[in-house]
């Protein structure tokens, strides 16, 4: 394509069928929204994207490994400082142990700054007698069991771009300004593992870091790389409305990218071949994801590398499998043969979340933190014998007490559950069980080495 050949005006298919879209009460409304983000500017740079997708194609190659994070759903109430720098310093700490143990860089990636949008199994939601739209996110309507509140307002989108703007703003200060120096998350680290019951399990594996920045200190080391780290956006690409308002041609390259994150996904529920989100997701230049459930086949893979990524550019297609702890060992090996005898190079990322959501006795959706743990696990198994790379994983995780998944260290019990479950949609790891996680799998993956 060249810069003359692309329009926004037809770039997107809009005859489509675009699955999990609001029943917004009025196209005024919606007009006015879109017309209004059209004017805003980038959250992100085309050039970034590209910067992520170099490292997306180096983890590819087996020289990176991808860590993504951050809330099911975010909500525009826990967009504070605290809540932020919390997740953040979650996401790095976790960073830190990973690269440790897979002697490999770390692709820093939050679900983060404009992960508002949620598709959702029951277009309605019934409490007794009374029924009313489901929650979508903040992006349309609001938690609360009210008409008015579920009512979707495409007002909200709007308020979505300046959300993200100030999230994405803080993240770039916390980032960029020293909070992030890898020195300073290893103490974070040493805290929670002098100061927690829990952590004294990982001393070991903390004390290991701690001797190995102490030799670079020594031996006069001081690189720039660990006074500040790229730290980049995603969510999933859900209201079609937002995503292309926000689609820009790149003017370097008049190319189109998507500037509301640098790196989006398409989920299990929206990845119809013939809808209207892979027909968007084709179009963008931006590195893209695909969710995959156990039900993917490896024809399935195949055709959405065809569609995505025919000529296979590297970095710019990563499949996020979300196949549940009992599913994995066998449903994605065929996918990982295949794709890897096709020749198509993807990043492989383990989201060990999606697939081991139930709901406990006393009506809490939650997960088990030995069913996440497992499921990682067996896919570091399953990549170990086939010989490809464990590319990553994606975790929905707070950096706040909550007690929303069971299980971990602080054995958090199902009666446990009503003490803090703050989440909008899904369960998610609280602080501990995130960097209990995050030592476990950096086990897993030194001893991989040995
Ligand atoms: C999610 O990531 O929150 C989600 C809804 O995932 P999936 O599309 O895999 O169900
Ligand atoms: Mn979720």
């Amino acid at each position: 394509m060249s810069a003359s050949s692309v329009s926004l005006e037809t770039l997107f298919n809009e005859g489509l069928v675009a699955a999990q879209q609001p029943a917004w009460p009025n196209t005024e409304a919606v007009n006015k929204a879109v017309s209004e983000l059209k004017t805003l500017p980038p959250l992100v740079f085309a050039g970034e994207c590209d910067n992520l997708k170099a490292r997306i194609a180096e983890a590819a190659d087996g020289k990176a490994f991808w860590l993504q994070g951050g809330d099911c759903a975010e909500t525009f109430a826990g967009a504070t400082a605290d809540s932020i720098r919390n997740r953040i310093k979650t996401i790095l700490q976790m960073a830190a142990v990973l690269q440790y143990g897979a002697s490999l860089p770390v692709i820093k990636v939050g679900r983060m700054a404009g992960q508002f949008a949620k598709p959702r199994s029951n277009d309605i939601e019934k409490r007794g007698d009374v029924s009313l739209p489901a929650y979508r996110g903040d992006a349309v309507n609001d938690l609360e069991f009210t008409e008015s509140a579920r009512t979707p307002d495409p007002q909200r989108l709007v308020k979505v771009y300046h959300t993200s703007s100030a999230t994405l703003n803080l993240v770039r200060a916390f980032t960029q300004g020293g909070f992030a120096d890898l020195r300073l998350v290893h103490e974070w680290n040493k805290g929670f593992v002098k100061d927690s019951r829990i952590g004294a399990r990982y001393e070991q594996m903390a004390n290991e870091i701690g001797r190995a920045l102490d030799f670079m200190r020594s031996a006069g080391i001081n690189p720039e790389e660990f006074k500040t780290v790229d730290f980049y956006s995603s969510h999933e690409a859900l209201i079609l409305e937002y995503e292309k308002a926000l689609t820009r041609i790149d003017s370097r390259t008049g190319l189109p990218y998507d500037v509301s994150a640098h790196f989006v996904w398409i989920g299990e529920r929206t990845r119809q071949l013939d809808g209207a989100h892979m027909d968007f997701a084709k179009k963008i230049k931006n590195p893209i994801g695909v969710k995959l459930g156990p039900k993917t086949t490896a024809d399935d893979a195949l055709t959405m590398i065809k569609e995505l990524n025919p000529e296979n550019e590297p970095g710019r297609l990563t499949f996020i499998t979300r196949m549940g702890a009992g599913n994995i060992r066998s449903i994605l090996p065929p996918l990982v043969e295949a794709v890897t005898k096709s020749g198509a190079k993807v990043l492989w990322v383990c989201d060990p979340m999606h697939g081991n959501t139930y709901e406990a006795p006393s009506g809490f959706k939650t997960r088990k933190f030995d069913d996440v743990l497992d499921e990682v696990k067996g896919f570091f198994e399953v990549h170990h014998k086939l010989g490809t790379h464990p590319g990553g994983i994606h975790i929905e995780l707070t950096g706040d007490d909550v007690t929303e998944c069971v299980g971990g260290g602080e054995e958090i019990s199902h009666e446990d559950l009503a003490t803090r479950y703050e989440t909008a949609c899904d369960p998610r790891l609280n602080h501990t069980q995130s960097l209990e996680l995050a030592f476990l799998v950096a086990e897993m993956l030194r001893d991989r080495k040995l």
